[in-house]
């Protein structure tokens, strides 16, 4: 479904990204979890062609989509949730998804209002709350907006950059467990956390990045046992306290 290659990512002079590669299966949720500044956003920046890449390749389905416009990834399949969420304050929960289908909204209004009903029921906890401003709502809330938002472009894989920041352990849980409700229904995920816990938990793989650089990789359970994660990431003694509780 999706395959980077060899991406190098800068940023002016700095170079960010360092000869990443990785793919992900269609139907995968592959978490890319990494210490704040080890180059997750922007590497989402990239699959996104916010950032483009020096040199390598992005690839959905096959097709090397890598010089492409931001709006045409949006086309092609990409859809990014960004970090902190960046939900229209001012607009409703339901403009907020019409405006991820900004770019069929106008071919079509009757079958996106549609979509974004059918979106709508993947939230029961935006449910009545429609007409509210997204602005108003909690950050859970905003979370699932800016979700369904990114759902709206009816992307073949989509891109979440750290869902859990700033959420309590409870709403984490919450907007983990919509993730795997997503992938089970088929959507294609890759999930950017620093909360290496709660991705690994709902990822079929995940990769471990530095400095720029994909350092481990593995299905998520062997990552969970993983020393050298559970020493940098879990915390020191993860395995006995998961035992306990
Ligand atoms: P965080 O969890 O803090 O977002 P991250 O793993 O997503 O961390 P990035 O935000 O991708 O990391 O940052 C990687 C490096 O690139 C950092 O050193 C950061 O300072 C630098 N950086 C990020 N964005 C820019 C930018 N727009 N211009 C210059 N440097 C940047």
């Amino acid at each position: 479904m999706l395959r980077v290659s060899g991406v190098n990512t800068f940023h002016g002079h700095i170079h960010v990204l360092r000869n990443i590669s990785f793919r992900v299966k269609p139907g995968q949720l592959v978490a890319i979890i990494g210490a704040n500044g080890a180059g997750k956003s922007t590497l989402l920046g990239t699959l996104a062609s916010l950032y483009p890449p020096r040199d390598g390749l992005v690839a959905i389905e096959g097709e090397v989509v890598t010089k492409y416009r931001p709006d045409i990834m949006v086309k092609k399949g990409i859809s990014l949730v960004p970090e902190r969420r960046q939900v229209f304050d001012g607009l409703s929960v339901l403009d907020n998804f019409l405006l991820g289908a900004y770019h069929r909204y106008n071919k079509d209004r009757k079958t996106v209002n549609q979509e974004a009903q059918e979106v709508l029921e993947l939230f029961p906890a935006l449910k009545g709350k429609e007409e509210e401003y997204a602005g108003n709502l909690s950050g859970g809330l905003q979370q699932m907006v800016a979700i369904g938002r990114g759902l709206m472009a009816k992307p073949k894989v989509l891109l979440l950059d750290e869902p859990s920041v700033g959420l309590a352990p409870m709403v984490v849980k919450e907007i983990m467990g919509i993730l795997k409700g997503l992938k089970e229904r088929g959507t294609t995920i890759v999930l950017v956390e620093q909360n290496a816990k709660a991705a690994l938990k709902v990822a079929d793989r995940a990769y471990v990045m530095e400095r720029g650089e994909m350092i481990l990789e593995g299905t998520a359970s062997e990552l969970l046992k993983d020393p050298r994660v559970e020493h940098a990431y879990l915390g020191k003694g993860y395995h006995l306290a998961e035992e306990v509780s």
